[in-house]
């Protein structure tokens, strides 16, 4: 065991503080990871105030995690010492299971391992990455791309992931119309992976505040939610709609804003559940569908898709002692467009 400086939030709803925490003996498959940069996801947030429910204490979280490999394990092969690398959300799965073996090890059937606030497989808590190091299996572990900087790499192993895979999945491309609703963390990797592949893209956000940005990024369009005039001017319009939000949404209503046969895609974790009248899917043939995160191939494949297109994340780079304040900027809708650890502040 190694003891290494790590945030973490004591109890649910409690502000992070240093502690420090236990990391596994590197094992024959394992590379131990000198964790660089880590970002802020929204999922940080409704886990460390259990707003998904019960959590496990005391909870690092992170698990948009971007390093260099410091030790390997006897058994290694994908990486040596030196090797830039990410972790995402899941450390491990059951590996046997027909998602697994397809390469979805995100929706296993015996449920994935987090990142933190899961068990591994001794029983022992997963602890993320707001920390100095993470050992992790090599199996679970991607490596980043020369071109790409490990500060603006490390929000692509879950924004960057969790809206690739459902715009590859629903063939964003050119022809098609494609909108993103909140132009956060995740909604503003949307917007760029959308636009690097060549669709049509519109920004739906609250309001305007965000439209200069959101155009730089990529954006064709631009519209708020807050005006009905919105609601009217698109109906009908978008072959792919990709939701973001971190709250309940009235998603009726951007379901009249898709073609016939046109995709909602949500890819946003409220803590509320929703209610809607399923005329809203019946008339048009629409489908509303959900997307978790990535597999670990596809997690590879979009990371090069981004070295490839010049792709990063837009950040705030922050030192650990801004964490609790960056978490009220996020659940504000204050956040331009990823917060981002120097753990070497931790
Ligand atoms: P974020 O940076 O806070 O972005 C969410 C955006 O949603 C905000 O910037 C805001 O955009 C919009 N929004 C917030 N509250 C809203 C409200 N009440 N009504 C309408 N729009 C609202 O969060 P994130 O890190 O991108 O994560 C977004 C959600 O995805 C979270 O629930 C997170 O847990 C979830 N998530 C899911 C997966 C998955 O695998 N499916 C992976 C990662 C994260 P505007 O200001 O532009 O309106
Ligand atoms: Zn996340
Ligand atoms: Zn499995």
């Amino acid at each position: 065991m190694t003891t290494v400086a790590a945030y973490a939030a004591p109890a649910a709803k409690a502000p992070l503080e240093r502690t420090t925490i236990e990391r596994r003996e590197v094992g024959e498959f394992d590379v131990l990871i000198d964790i660089k940069f880590a970002g802020i996801c929204h999922s940080d947030i409704h886990q460390a105030r259990e707003g998904w429910g019960e959590a496990i204490f005391p909870m690092v979280p992170g698990h948009e995690i971007a390093g260099v490999v410091s030790e390997v394990g006897s058994g290694v092969t994908r990486f040596k010492v030196g090797d830039r690398v990410g972790v995402g959300c899941m450390v491990d799965s059951c590996r046997e299971c027909e998602n697994c073996k397809a390469g979805l090890e995100q929706y296993c059937l015996k449920g994935m391992i987090g990142t933190y606030n899961a068990l591994d497989k001794n029983g022992e808590p997963t602890y993320g990455g707001y920390s100095e190091k993470i050992v992790v299996d090599e199996n679970y572990t991607v490596r980043i791309p020369d071109g790409l900087s490990l500060d603006v790499a490390a929000p692509l192993l879950c924004a960057g992931i969790t809206t690739y895979s459902p715009l590859r999945h629903w063939n964003a491309g050119p022809g098609k119309k494609v909108a993103v609703v909140g132009l956060g963390g995740l909604g503003h990797m949307a917007v760029k992976l959308a636009h690097a592949m060549g669709a049509e893209v519109t920004v739906l956000s609250q309001s305007l505040r965000k439209k200069e940005d959101g155009l730089k990024l990529g954006a064709d369009h631009y519209y708020a939610t807050s005006d009905p005039k919105t609601f009217e001017e698109l109906r009908g319009t978008f072959d792919l709609i990709v939701s973001t939000v971190s709250a309940p949404l009235d998603f009726g209503a951007f379901l009249s804003l898709l073609k016939t046969d046109g995709a909602l895609v949500n890819v946003g974790a409220p803590e509320e559940p929703i209610s809607l009248n399923l005329f809203s899917v019946i008339s048009g043939r629409k489908t509303l569908a959900g997307s978790g995160i990535g597999g670990i191939r596809e997690t590879q494949e979009m990371l090069d898709f981004c070295a490839e297109h010049r792709i990063g994340a837009e950040i705030e780079l922050i030192g650990a002692s801004e964490i609790n304040d960056a978490y009220e900027r996020v659940l504000n809708s204050d956040v331009r467009y990823r917060f981002v650890i120097d753990a070497a502040t931790i």
